[in-house]
C-alpha cells in the first residue's frame, strides 16, 4: 500500500511539510523544560518544521527562523566529532552504545563496565564532552561552534543567559560528572568538562539550521549547500546508529517503531531527524512531554514519516529515488 501523499499527483516537499505542521499544530499539551530556569521563559507556542535534502533543497513551514538552544541535540554532533578527534576505539572505551531505557539524566552506569550506557544520555554525553575537552583544551568550544556552524552552513552563536542559568543550577549534571570521574569514565577535569557541556547545549539554532545540519549528516558529512567537509564518514555511520537506538530518551523504542529514522531531541524543544543519504528533518516546538520530547515535534515527524514513507523498514521507502519525486 502506498503512503497517503504518494497516491496523489500533487506531490511537493513544501506541501508535505506544510501539512505536517497543520496537522500537528493544535496540540498545545506539554510543558516547558523549567528545570533550567531560563528555558521556562521562552515563548511556548512557536512551531516550525523544516526539511533539507542532500540535493540542497529546503522546505520550511511555520516558525523555522526562531532561535532556540540546541541542548541535547548537541550530544549527537559532539559524539560524531569526538569519534574523529580521539578515534572510535578510545570513545568506545569510555562510553557504550547500548540503549538504557532510562531517563536522559539518570544516574546509572553499565554495571559490567562502569561506563555510561550510551552517548545520548547525559552521563555518556558529559563523558564524550570530556574527551573533547581533554584533547582540545581551551580551543574545544570554538572547535564545536565552528563545526556546528559548518554543518548548518552559517555562523552560529550561543545563548549566554541559558548557559549561565544551567551552569548555576545544573547540580544533577555536576553530580553525574563527579561520579564519572570517580568511576574512571571521565578522564578530563570535571569543571572544564561541565563548562564545555553547558556551553555546547546553549548553542543557538533555528529549525532551518537543524534541518541543514541533518542534511549534512545525511550527505555522509558534507554540507550539501556549501560543500564543506564537516564530519568523518565512519563517524556519521556510528552517530546515526546511536541516534536510531538511543536518541529519543526513554521513548527511543517507540520512536524507532513508529517513525523509524535516526533522531535526537533536546529539552530546548528541537528534534533533529536524518534520513540516510536523503534528508535532514527538524522540528521546533518547546512544549515537552513527560519524557522530555517535543509534543508537536513528535506529531509532525509521525506525519512526515507516514506521508513520505520514511521509516527505514517501510516497504514504500524508495531510497534515494525519493529525491526525484520532489523535483518533479
Ligand atoms: N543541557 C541539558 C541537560 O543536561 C540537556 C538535556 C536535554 O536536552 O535532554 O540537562
Amino acid at each position: 500500500m502506498l503512503s497517503r501523499e504518494k497516491e496523489t499527483a500533487a506531490y511537493s516537499l513544501e506541501s508535505v511539510v506544510a501539512r505536517a505542521l497543520t496537522r500537528a499544530q493544535g496540540d498545545l499539551s506539554g510543558e516547558l523544560a523549567a528545570y533550567i530556569p531560563e528555558l521556562a521563559r521562552v515563548p511556548p507556542d512557536a512551531f516550525g518544521v523544516a526539511v533539507a535534502s542532500v540535493g540542497g533543497d529546503v522546505a520550511a513551514a511555520g516558525d523555522t527562523e526562531v532561535p532556540f538552544t540546541i541542548q541535547s541535540i548537541s550530544k549527537a554532533l559532539a559524539y560524531c566529532l569526538a569519534l574523529d578527534v580521539v578515534g572510535t576505539p578510545t570513545v568506545l572505551s569510555h562510553v557504550g552504545v547500548e540503549p538504557s531505557g532510562d531517563a536522559f539524566n539518570a544516574i546509572v552506569f553499565d554495571p559490567g563496565t562502569n561506563r555510561p550506557f550510551n552517548p545520548m544520555v547525559n552521563a555518556g554525553a558529559i563523558t564524550v564532552t570530556g574527551l573533547l575537552a581533554g584533547a582540545l583544551g581551551a580551543e574545544a568550544f570554538d572547535f564545536l561552534l565552528d563545526r556546528f556552524s559548518a554543518a548548518a552552513g552559517r555562523p552560529l552563536s550561543f545563548d549566554a543567559d541559558v548557559y549561565r542559568s544551567e551552569a548555576e543550577t545544573g547540580h544533577r549534571n555536576r553530580g553525574i560528572a563527579h561520579l564519572l570521574k570517580c568511576s574512571g569514565a571521565l578522564a578530563a577535569d570535571v569543571d572544564a568538562t561541565l563548562d564545555l557541556y553547558f556551553r555546547q547545549c546553549s548553542i543557538l539554532v533555528t529549525a532551518s539550521d537543524l534541518a541543514r545540519i541533518g542534511a549534512t549528516l545525511a550527505n555522509i558529512g558534507e554540507n550539501p549547500g556549501t560543500g564543506a567537509a564537516v564530519f568523518a564518514v565512519e563517524a556519521v555511520r556510528h552517530t546515526l546508529s546511536v541516534m536510531f537506538t538511543c536518541g529519543m530518551y526513554n521513548f527511543a523504542g517507540n520512536w524507532a517503531f513508529d517513525v523509524g529514522v535516526p533522531a535526537k531531541s533536546g529539552v530546548g524543544g528541537g528534534i533533529l531527524g536524518v534520513v540516510n543519504r536523503q534528508l535532514g528533518i527538524a522540528t521546533y516546538s518547546p512544549r515537552l512531554d513527560a519524557k522530555g520530547n517535543s509534543v508537536r515535534g513528535i506529531a509532525a515527524f509521525q506525519e512526515l514519516a507516514e506521508d513520505l514513507g520514511l521509516h527505514v523498514f517501510d516497504p514504500t521507502n524508495r531510497g534515494s529515488a525519493l529525491l526525484g519525486a520532489f523535483k518533479g
